[in-house]
């Protein structure tokens, strides 16, 4: 653990304090309901500009919007007793004997359960594009679905919890953005028919091995994550049932009032859902107003940092540890499943976005461009025939693989969280803007009569820089908040028009810059970025990571046994600009690359440091 992010611990519980104590009297309300809360901009408010963020979300949004809808809707319908046309798309997605579960492929284990998230996907997709090819699959797919909602569809189903979570905001997503006419009543109608196979409340894993299963897949269902949907649900419209159960399944005797009181209850429990839910306790604190929900997301959200890797990634085979066990330096020889990437960035953007909105805390940003840059934004496109990628690999002989089981949990999180990069990147309250990323984009919003607009173009983080430029119909005055990363050095400026303003503006705060805008103004901002070294754990001090800014370096080809640390914090770009980076040792020079620069080759993240 790196002193950052031991102080960033210790400090963590008296910025919490002191953010809401001063936002409610700093800020005016942006909403009736959460004074100070950050808004969200709208998915249509933010492009993204040509880069590998735009790239990733057209070849996703493409693969999606090719999705066969009969094969999407044959689990449903074939439960229903309906005619199923269409291929079976096999893998998890499709019914299976639960025998097959032993033959390649992980057949049957998870009928239908990604439907939502497609749609969800697509949703969004069509907010953010307004591609009408992408607005008219959704509502097929909604009005397709809705007589094959049926009772049977959940008998035998080993996770109803977490199939009817993703339809759940599938269909809450198609009504909010696709403007789906029935969406909400399908939702009613789902509900209705999974109420009866889900538990009483949020209960835990152990609890759900605790009671009668037919074997122990039938216990890992999540029904700890469903209340942030539920409260979703109620805050669109859809009725008070769905806050009543909100509150009945936040999981809090086992899960947010130990989190909330300050104790780390997350060794040996399933990584990415048990962050997921960590967004129902933001929801409850957003919407119930539950101060205590608020805490429990918090101190989570910490204790997951302090065991992640270089990278942000967390939960090796799918697991928090112990802290002080040295299982995460063990893990780099133990296993390829380091961290579930598109599930865990999924719920990583998703927290640190609640988060940030909530208390202004400019490291949360931090935290979800690490993700961003070293996880998210290097997994491989998924294939036609439903192959994704599922696990970053860590293991000394790491590589990127496409994984065995077609149609897995990632390849619905991979539809969402990739449509959620332009309302990652910025966030607004009725005075200014928020910049969180800096990658290339345009936002655009109204500040009374005058129509804005802020243009962001970088090569950030390969360059160190990044430009602003502002649109407006007038002279305005509003005030721009830059996140400056917590790694960011004393050397770090921020010009207006060729003209410096800030002179090593605080790190891990947002920088305000509170001014008259003329249409044509330009920010340029250059950090300061140093090459750091982050050790695995305690347990392992010369296992290190090399990290640049918010960019970890995988090494590449002949891999020394050996390095120097000097050498390998001297490891520099080979061009300004270039994804490769060298550093000479001993043995001759090594290359290193970023996430997003690897293909096939190998690669190593944790080197054996000494010196
Ligand atoms: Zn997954």
């Amino acid at each position: 653990m790196t002193q950052s992010r031991r102080s960033f611990l210790k400090t963590a519980a008296a910025v919490a304090a002191a953010s809401l104590a001063d936002r409610r009297s700093a800020f005016a309300a942006t909403n009736a309901a959460n004074p100070g809360i950050l808004n969200q901009f709208d998915y249509r408010d933010v492009e993204l500009l040509e880069g590998p963020l735009r790239q990733q979300f057209d070849t996703k949004h493409a693969s999606y919007l090719g999705l066969d809808e009969d094969s999407l809707l044959k689990p449903f319908r074939q439960r229903a007793g309906l005619t199923a046309p269409g291929d079976e798309m096999g893998g998890w997605y499709s019914w299976a004997p639960l025998g097959d579960l032993d033959k390649p492929g992980d057949n049957g284990f998870a009928p239908g359960h990604s439907f939502g998230q497609y749609l969800s996907g697509l949703a969004r997709d069509y907010a953010t594009t307004g591609d009408k090819a992408t607005q008219e699959k959704v509502q097929r797919l909604v009005a397709n679905l809705a007589p094959a909602v049926s009772a049977k569809f959940w008998e035998g189903n080993r996770f109803p919890a977490y199939t009817y979570d993703k339809l759940s905001i599938g269909l809450l997503d198609a009504h909010q953005f696709a403007g789906d006419p029935q969406a909400l009543k399908v939702l009613d109608a789902v509900l209705d028919s999974v109420l009866p196979h889900l538990p009483p409340r949020g209960i835990s894993r152990a609890e759900q091995y605790a009671r009668p299963h037919s074997d122990d897949s039938f216990c890992w269902d999540e029904p700890y994550t469903l209340p942030e949907n539920f409260l979703i649900a109620f805050e669109r419209g859809a009725g008070s049932r769905y806050r009543d159960l909100a509150k009945r399944f936040l999981a809090d005797d086992w899960y947010f009032d130990p989190l909330a009181a300050g104790q780390n209850v997350l060794p040996g429990k399933h990584a990415y859902s048990h962050v997921n839910a960590m967004s129902s306790a933001m929801k409850a604190y957003l919407m119930l107003g539950s101060e205590k929900h608020l805490r429990a997301a918090q101190n989570g959200f910490e204790y997951v940092r302090a065991q992640s890797f270089a990278t942000g990634g967390w939960g090796p085979d799918e697991q928090f540890r112990e802290p002080g066990s040295g299982e995460m330096g063990e893990s780099l020889s133990k296993t390829h499943s380091s961290f579930e990437t598109p599930c865990g960035s999924y719920a990583h953007f998703k927290l640190t976005r609640y988060l940030t909105r909530a208390t202004r805390d400019s490291r949360y940003g931090d935290s979800m461009e690490r993700v961003l840059y070293n996880c998210i934004l290097g997994v491989k496109p998924i294939q036609h025939d439903g192959h994704g990628f599922y696990y970053s690999d860590y293991n000394r002989v790491g590589s990127k693989v496409y994984h065995p089981y077609k149609w897995h949990c990632c390849t619905g999180t991979f539809a969402q969280v990739t449509a959620d990069y332009g309302i990652s990147s910025y966030f607004h309250d009725d005075r200014g803007i928020y910049i969180n990323l800096y990658v290339p984009s345009r936002v655009k919003w109204k500040h009374g009569a005058e129509r804005i607009s802020l243009t962001q173009q970088t090569n950030y983080p390969h360059h160190p820089t990044t430009q602003i430029t502002v649109s407006t119909d007038r002279p305005s005055a509003f005030p721009v908040s830059l996140r400056i990363p917590a790694w960011a050095g004393a050397k770090t400026t921020v010009a207006v028009n060729g003209k410096q303003v800030l002179n090593g503006p605080e790190p891990g705060k947002f920088a305000r810059l509170d001014r008259t805008w003329k249409n044509g103004d330009r920010i340029e901002v250059e950090f300061e970025m140093a090459t750091t070294l982050e050790a695995v754990d305690a347990q392992h001090p010369t296992l290190m990571a090399p990290v640049h800014g918010p960019l970890a370096l995988f090494s590449v080809g002949a891999i020394p046994e050996k390095i120097g640390r000097r050498e390998l914090l001297a490891a520099s770009q080979i061009a300004a600009g270039s994804t490769d980076w060298q550093a000479s040792t001993g043995a001759g020079n090594l290359t290193l690359r970023p996430f997003t620069a690897i293909q096939d080759e190998h690669y190593r993240l944790y080197l054996d440091v000494n010196g």
